[in-house]
């Protein structure tokens, strides 16, 4: 995509394609309006066509109150009284380096690598600490480090998927929601944020289609509003209980589909006899 300029009542505009960096799954087209070197608006994708826009969810739509937000944090600042009293002076790039590199120095002679924590991944910085990069590649040569268990997002639908389809890359596109029957949302709320570039569009589109929509989830979500024939109001913590609930019903109401489960899968007399 090109960048363009115009002149719009005698002040200058300028258009900035991009995307954002968020860790969310999309990356979506985005078209700032910029004057006077601000941000002054964004837009999704406006390509003309109206079958394949890749719109964006209300979180980039949002992103000015981000990037102008007066608590953003632009520069390093270091507390200077006791934790939690919310008192910090700005110090500059090269302080701030000087003294994290201290302190890692100090933490690997005093207790060793493993009582370095580097979480990763997470807001803008999935696009940008991605495990594999960076960050990885200085610890390593630091010694090494501790990290979190698995995947801080997805961990469940990573396993899951592996031991089903032995990937985790797997997955329909988002036009696909409109060849389902029933469509469940569970603790989703894409026009928040779409975990995929078009997800809320395409589920407005179901909606028009007349194809069903349970949302479950504690909060009445704006997806919610727009898209569910029904929100299960579930209580936080119960959604497995819920999951073999469904299950004990499906199974003794025999509407499972016995010979796929023969076919596919291994393990399903225990599950029947836990469920
Ligand atoms: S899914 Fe939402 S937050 Fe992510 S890039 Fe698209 S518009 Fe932005």
């Amino acid at each position: 995509m090109q960048n363009e300029e115009i002149n719009s009542n005698d002040n200058e505009v300028k258009y900035v394609r991009t995307t954002a960096a968020f860790d969310c799954g999309g990356r979506c087209p985005l078209k700032f309006h910029v004057k006077n070197g601000k941000i002054i608006r964004v837009e999704g994708d406006d390509l003309v066509d109206d079958e394949n826009q890749l719109r964006t969810c209300v979180k980039c739509r949002a992103l000015r109150k981000y990037i102008y937000h007066p608590e953003r944090l632009k520069y390093p600042l270091k507390r200077v009284g006791p934790k939690g009293e919310g008192k910090f002076k700005r110090i500059s790039w090269d302080e701030a380096l000087e003294e994290i590199a201290e302190k890692l120095k100090y933490t690997k002679e005093k207790y060793g690598n493993e009582a370095i924590f580097l979480p990763m991944s997470g807001g803008y910085l999935g696009a940008y600490h991605s495990p594999v990069v960076a960050m990885v590649r200085l610890f390593t040569h630091f010694g090494g480090y501790s990290t979190h268990h698995g995947n801080i997002s997805s961990e469940g639908a990573v396993w899951a998927t592996q031991a089903q389809y032995m990937s985790p890359f797997v997955g329909h596109s988002r036009e696909d929601m409109l060849n389902s029957n029933l469509i469940i949302l569970w603790g989703w709320n894409p026009a928040r944020m779409n975990s995929g570039t078009d997800a809320i569009y395409n589920l407005v589109k179901a909606h028009e289609k007349g194809i069903k929509i349970i949302s479950i989830n504690p909060k009445y979500s704006d997806t919610d509003v727009v898209v569910a024939d029904q929100w299960i109001p579930i209580i936080p913590g119960t959604d497995v209980a819920m999951m073999v609930a469904m299950a004990n019903v499906m199974i003794t109401e025999n509407l499972h589909d016995q010979s796929f489960l023969d076919k596919y899968t291994v393990g399903f007399d225990k599950f029947k006899e836990y469920v």
